[in-house]
């Protein structure tokens, strides 16, 4: 309760022009408006690259510009996203183990697969070796590269960590490794699949990702000729003649012991093809202009990816994933917050850029771009909000507010949360990192930017129900218009979200990372 006091209190301090009270209720139903335009079925599924997109981001920016917002992008309100569709050939593809004269094919989809995202080099044969876990991490003095020739090989990896590293930085640290593995000389990477994993499910998973950022420097792939992925059971061809077992490496890493790291026994040799084109995008990117005559050369980045799966397998013969609350909802509430401010008069000091950014869906391909080259001063960006999947399925007890605990923006957030009534929820699932995984907030994360994702909660006994719209709804054609929704939910949300933005974009201090986040190692 005092907590909540303290919150009001200081919400009526800092931010008087911007008291609730001054501001047009939310009823969801302006917002659900949107949703039912943008994940209509006329829009199938707003997949990257296809005319439902494109139709979407229309009827996007006809809202901006009836509401005076101005273009922002580079090309009037679009910012060209350069992609390229990139796949391997499999029945081009083959890929042998050797081991002195003797050669032993590899089953591609059986054994192991070839993945998309990497420039492949026609030919390659290099010797193996086992990395263990592939971590470094100089903030624990923690490195399995240390003390081993590595120029040349390929590395063998599996995913995870050894007790007693820091679970986020550990996350972090896999996510970025090639990056250390190629400064080591590595030239391709072989990721044994977790034991727990399914392998078809995966399979299909990695092999139907097939777009990308055309250029390399942004992929994180750079200087990596192969990389292939290694089913777990059938991991003991790998480790034959070195005297270890993949039974014996995986209970090691169960255990979260510390893994041996070795030369192995053999070498591989792969000859790929690979089919490329370019794949027309852009994100959407609107201005509001700030107030103050110093802040409003500082920008709030509040975002929302646009796109979605588009049409794919069908689902009891609906094949159109109209991706409703993913994430029809985050760009339809830009459109909705956006009106009320317009309406209500009011500017933040700072000014917010409306941004919708296309190619999430498959590695948040637009946001990585728009970070690497936004289109106002990097350094004047002072945050990043993002907004994917308002998951109003439940009545709002909760905020789910990924990033909380790594900049101040975290601590605006639990006021904001606390003063609107309404809990913190806890991440249950910290080794996923979804603050840089799940979303377009880990693109400026990543640059150093502070950033947050604002999301609907589910604590104690509304867990299940989240797990189930997961497994039966998300990424499949049932994340339609069909779905129960909860429009008091979706109103709340929008009136926290509506406070923290104009909160964030008011406050004269620019929000920091805290002393001791790892995104600290990426501001520049
Ligand atoms: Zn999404």
């Amino acid at each position: 309760m005092i907590g909540l006091l303290l919150g009001s209190a200081t919400l009526l301090f800092t931010t008087v022009t911007i008291a609730p009270a001054q501001q047009p209720a939310f009823d969801g139903k302006t917002l659900w408006h949107h949703v039912q335009i943008l994940a209509a079925d006329s829009m199938a599924g707003r997949g990257t690259g296809t005319l439902g997109l494109e139709r979407s981001e229309a009827y996007v920016i006809d809202q901006l510009r009836r509401l005076g917002l101005a273009p922002a992008g580079a090309n009037g309100y679009f910012q060209p996203v350069p992609l390229l569709r990139r796949e391997v050939i499999e029945q081009d593809a083959n890929a042998v183990l050797v081991r002195g004269a003797e050669v032993k094919p590899l089953v591609l989809r059986e054994d192991a697969f070839i993945t998309n995202d990497v420039d492949l080099t026609p030919k390659l044969e290099a010797p193996l070796v086992f990395l263990g876990w592939g971590l470094q991490i100089p903030e624990q003095n923690y490195d399995d590269f240390a003390g081993l020739d590595l120029r040349g090989k390929i590395a063998v990896t599996m995913s995870g960590a050894p007790e007693g590293i820091d679970q986020a930085l550990a996350a972090q640290s896999s996510r970025t490794r090639w990056k250390q593995a190629h400064d080591a000389g590595l030239v391709g990477w072989i990721e044994i699949a977790a034991p727990e994993a399914s392998w078809p499910f995966l399979v299909d998973a990695v092999t139907t990702t097939t777009k990308y950022l055309a250029d390399d420097e942004l992929t994180g792939a750079k200087g990596r000729q192969l990389h292939v992925v290694f089913n777990s059971a059938h991991a003991d061809k790998l480790f034959e003649g070195t005297g270890h077992t993949a039974e014996e490496l995986f209970a090691l890493g169960k255990a979260g012991r510390r893994l041996p790291r070795f030369p192995l026994q053999v070498s591989l040799r792969a000859a790929t093809r690979m089919r490329k084109e370019p794949i027309k995008s852009a994100n959407i990117v609107a201005k509001l202009e700030g107030s103050d005559p110093r802040l409003r050369h500082e920008y709030v980045v509040f975002s929302a990816h646009i796109d979605g799966l588009g049409i794919r397998n069908p689902v009891n013969g609906d094949s159109i994933y109209n991706g409703a609350i993913d994430n029809a909802s985050g760009a339809a509430a830009l459109l909705d917050i956006a009106a009320a401010l317009q309406k209500a008069g009011t500017r933040p000091s700072r000014s917010v850029l409306f941004t919708f950014f296309t190619a999430e869906e498959g590695g948040q391909l637009g946001s990585r771009y728009f970070a690497a080259h936004p289109t106002v001063d990097r350094k004047s960006i002072a945050a990043n909000i993002n907004i994917d999947e308002i998951q109003a399925t439940v009545p709002l007890k909760a905020m789910l507010v990924l990033g909380v605990d790594e900049s101040d923006l975290g601590d605006v957030a639990r006021r904001i949360v606390a003063s609107h009534n309404v809990a913190i929820d806890v991440d249950v699932e910290p080794l996923s990192n979804r603050f840089i995984n799940s979303s377009d907030q880990g693109s400026f994360a990543l640059r150093g930017i502070p950033a947050i994702r604002l999301a609907v909660g589910f604590p104690g006994e509304l867990a299940p129900v989240q797990r189930a719209w997961r497994r039966q709804r998300k990424h499949t054609p049932f994340d339609d218009l069909q779905q129960p929704i909860n429009l008091e939910t979706i109103a709340k949300y929008e009136e926290i979200t509506r406070a923290f933005l104009l909160e964030v974009a008011n406050d004269p201090r620019r929000p920091d990372w805290k002393p001791g986040s790892v995104y600290r190692r990426y501001v520049k």
